[in-house]
């Protein structure tokens, strides 16, 4: 086992390295029950940064246990709603006072860059806790009239789903398990959360909040581990009522599969293959400047990531040289280098992939405008890369390459219908933004595109108040928003004759 290796620049986060993470379960923090541990690096560098719990299946058992028990025993019901929102805000309170040291968690964990980490994922994590807290007393069901002979009073109720297993991604670690961990909560459920084996840090981190705002034993249980041992387990396991997962569109299958065994529900958050669909009246500046973003924020590494760049003929140079020179001029540095502006992939398997994409499109035809290569010879740094000239059966055209890599095409079109069809050539349906000056033409275009989300000039825009989720293989339901309570909860018939 390497040792461990901090950044000199930390400056909140390695006391929390040095003192051996421990996962959450059943209201204690523990390390596994086979005692593994695995390591964690610095994408930036490929050094270890921590040696963290590998959970497997006899964890999950562990967790599920404390889970259904505080689910079964009432441990969780007992709390009235406005003290479950009392927590979640508590809770946020704990993630807002330790920001910094979540932060820099997060940027030598994920790669991505402190400033990013510190004023996006942390705030929206912040801020999902405090909306969701929210929730927790305006959860409610309807009165039903009647049609039928006879006299009944209907009404429904919403009661939680049960025990809830929860598998996230690397991309936004914290925000990620915030996205899961709030609504389940104020909608009653207890949870296990299991993070991806890439970024462990944060979600282990926040185990200790959850303990420290109160929460009763068992309600949320964090694990770390590995997908196909600790992640198959929880979403197999017959005691978890839903499993709510984000992650790659192959895993999701998987997950189907595993919930088959006592038909748990199952919520998708999946890839996508986002078109960023730049219109001839668009203020080129901004949709330039938006579309770049759209690809480079977070490295590529987002789900609703602008991956597909579709500019008018008549603007098309313009477009592809402006986005070649934001491209060109990213500063690529470690996350903690106050000058960076992009970090390193997550990891050499996503390095390995997003070059293997960027191999592939060269090999078949495509052009590279700029980049296309790896930065420095030490950690996981790909460039910034535009691809021009592709055809529409390229891989770098139909699959998610989850990297700093966008793929422009030009339209000599100004039917509507035929736009959106070209954009909506894929097989996701996860978001898209629209470009034009024209409030009309962008109105009847985000009516046209079959995504769960649609931005008019502006990409990659949240707030815990909007519904994201998938249309087609990006997803089943949604995150976010009331919305996601559907999620978590069943609904209720009640009558009664009168
Ligand atoms: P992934 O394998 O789908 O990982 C997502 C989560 O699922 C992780 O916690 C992972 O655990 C877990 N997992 C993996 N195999 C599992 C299984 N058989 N049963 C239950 N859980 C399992 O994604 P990845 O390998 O990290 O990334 C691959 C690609 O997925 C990316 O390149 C990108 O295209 C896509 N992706 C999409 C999103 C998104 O937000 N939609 C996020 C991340 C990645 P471990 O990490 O511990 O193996
Ligand atoms: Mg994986």
């Amino acid at each position: 086992m390497d040792t461990i290796e901090l950044d000199p620049r930390l400056r909140y986060a390695a006391g929390y390295l040095g003192r051996a993470p421990k996962m959450l379960i059943d209201g204690k923090m523990v390390g596994a029950a086979s005692g593994k541990t695995f390591e964690v690096y610095n994408p930036a560098t490929g050094a270890v940064i921590a040696n963290v719990p590998e959970g497997d299946k006899a964890d999950v058992n562990l967790a599920v246990a404390a889970a259904r028990r505080a689910f079964d025993d009432g441990v969780w019901a007992k709390v009235s709603p406005s003290e479950k929102g009392r927590m979640l805000w508590r809770l946020a309170d704990l993630i807002e006072r330790d920001l910094e040291e979540l932060a820099e968690l997060e940027s030598i964990d994920n790669g991505k860059p402190y400033a990013v980490a510190r004023v996006a994922d942390l705030p929206l994590a912040v801020d999902m806790f405090r909306y969701m807290g929210g929730w927790a007393t305006k959860i409610s069901g309807r009165t039903i009239p009647w049609s039928l002979p006879g006299q009944f009073l209907s009404y429904t109720v919403k009661e939680p789903v049960g025990v809830v297993g929860q598998i996230i991604p690397w991309n936004f670690p914290l925000l990620m398990a915030a996205w899961k961990i709030a609504p389940a909560l104020a909608a009653g459920c207890t949870v296990v959360l299991k993070a991806a084996e890439q970024t462990p840090m944060t979600a282990l981190r926040l185990g200790e909040l959850i303990v420290e705002a109160g929460f009763p034993a068992g309600v949320v249980n964090i694990l770390t581990g590995f997908g196909e041992t600790a992640g198959a387990a929880l979403a197999a396991h017959p005691d978890v009522d839903k499993v709510a997962f984000t992650g790659s569109t192959e895993v999701g299958k998987l997950i189907v599969q595993a919930a088959a065994g006592n038909l748990k529900k199952v919520s998708l958050e999946l890839g996508g293959k986002s078109p960023a669909i730049i219109l001839p009246d668009a203020d080129l500046d901004a949709a330039i400047a938006g579309a770049a973003s759209a690809i480079f924020f977070n490295h590529g590494q987002c789900c609703c990531a602008g991956s597909r760049l579709f500019a008018h003929k008549s603007v098309y140079d313009r477009v592809v040289a402006g986005v070649a020179d934001i491209a060109g001029k990213i500063k690529v540095g470690a996350g903690l280098d106050p000058a960076t502006e992009m970090g390193p992939l997550v990891s050499s398997e996503q390095f390995d992939r997003v070059t293997g994409y960027i191999k592939s499109g060269r090999e078949s035809g495509a052009k590279i405008a700029v980049g296309g290569e790896r930065v420095g010879n030490l950690g996981y740094f790909v460039a910034p890369t535009v691809f021009e000239n592709t055809r529409p059966d390229m891989k770098i055209i139909t699959e998610e390459i989850f990297g700093p890599v966008v793929c422009a095409t030009p339209f000599d079109d100004d039917d509507l219908d035929r736009i959106a069809k070209q954009a909506n050539d894929t097989i996701y349906g996860l978001a898209a933004s629209v470009w034009t000056r024209n409030g009309g033409t962008a109105h009847k275009l985000a009516q046209r595109i079959r995504s769960g989300t649609v931005w008019i000039n502006c990409h990659n825009v949240f707030d815990a108040s909007l519904p994201f989720g998938g249309y087609k293989q990006s997803g089943w339901g949604r995150e976010m928003g009331e919305e996601v309570l559907h999620n978590y909860t069943e609904t209720k018939a009640i009558t009664a004759a009168l």
